[in-house]
């Protein structure tokens, strides 16, 4: 399997962190990376990224609505974000789940309107530090998936990132036996072919560990996808397994 390396630049970025794509771009066309790039910077700005991004990353949304148009002021469709040249959208990240109260139920909609427009959907999931420590975190994504994944996920139309909410922007990581057992318990939900990543603090120094777990299929990265120099040192961490000897 390809690894996955995904940053979400969340509502960070203006038109002079384009800069930090043209960065990227022209590395990785100078040597191009083992794995697959995508970039989900705000729709703001995905028209111009896909312009500087060229043919080596792929852009993203963040999110999408699950009508194709109509009256939803400040909301943009799944169709308004492939029209922009985006590849991908985020759906169900935490942060959208808390700050908008996204049901799994939602987020099922909003994949299915993804997979309508043409769109990649990395759905993300993950348990908050209360829910782990009272030993909830497998019943969590469990219920998490079958609410949010629908049937018809394939390995060109989904994606699910395992993002633990206690990880998100605080430095902290679970453990390498954390992490395996609930890749592989979601490994055991979602079937042998569909990439399961992780996401939750990676940074250039911890990457090439988390990379090298069973059945991690790549990153889903916030604040270190915000740097070029930064975000390049991940993926390089990042594999091809269907490569490796
Ligand atoms: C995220 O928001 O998806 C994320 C993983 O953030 P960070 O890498 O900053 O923890």
């Amino acid at each position: 399997m390809r690894q996955l390396i995904a940053g979400n630049w969340k509502m960070n970025g203006l038109a002079s962190s384009l800069r930090e794509l043209a960065e990227l771009s022209s590395a990785l066309t100078a040597r191009p990376p083992d794995c697959d790039v995508l970039v989900c910077p705000p729709a703001t700005l995905i028209s111009r990224a896909v312009e500087v991004g060229g043919a080596t990353l792929m852009i993203g949304g963040q999110d999408c609505r699950a009508e194709t148009s109509g009256a939803f002021t400040g909301d943009v469709s799944a169709e308004m974000l492939a029209d922009a040249g985006a590849k991908a959208v985020i759906v169900g990240h935490s942060e959208r789940r808390q700050y908008h109260g996204e049901t799994d139920a939602l987020v099922a909609t909003k994949t299915r309107a993804a997979w309508r427009a043409g769109l990649l959907a990395i759905v993300c999931i993950g348990e908050t530090l209360s829910e782990r420590e009272g030993g909830l975190a497998e019943a969590i994504c469990r219920s998490q998936l079958s609410g949010s994944v629908p049937a018809g996920a394939t390995n060109e139309n989904t994606v699910v990132a395992y993002e633990p909410i206690w990880a998100i922007g605080t430095g902290k990581t679970p453990s390498k036996t954390q992490i395996e057992t609930t890749h592989s318990q979601i490994r055991t939900c979602l079937g042998p072919n569909l990439r399961i990543l992780y996401g939750g603090s990676v940074n250039r120094s911890n990457a090439q560990e988390i990379l090298s777990m069973s059945n991690v299929d790549g990153a889903l990265v916030g604040g270190a996808s915000l740097h070029a120099t930064d975000f390049l040192a991940i993926i390089a961490a990042g594999r091809d397994e269907t490569r490796l000897p």
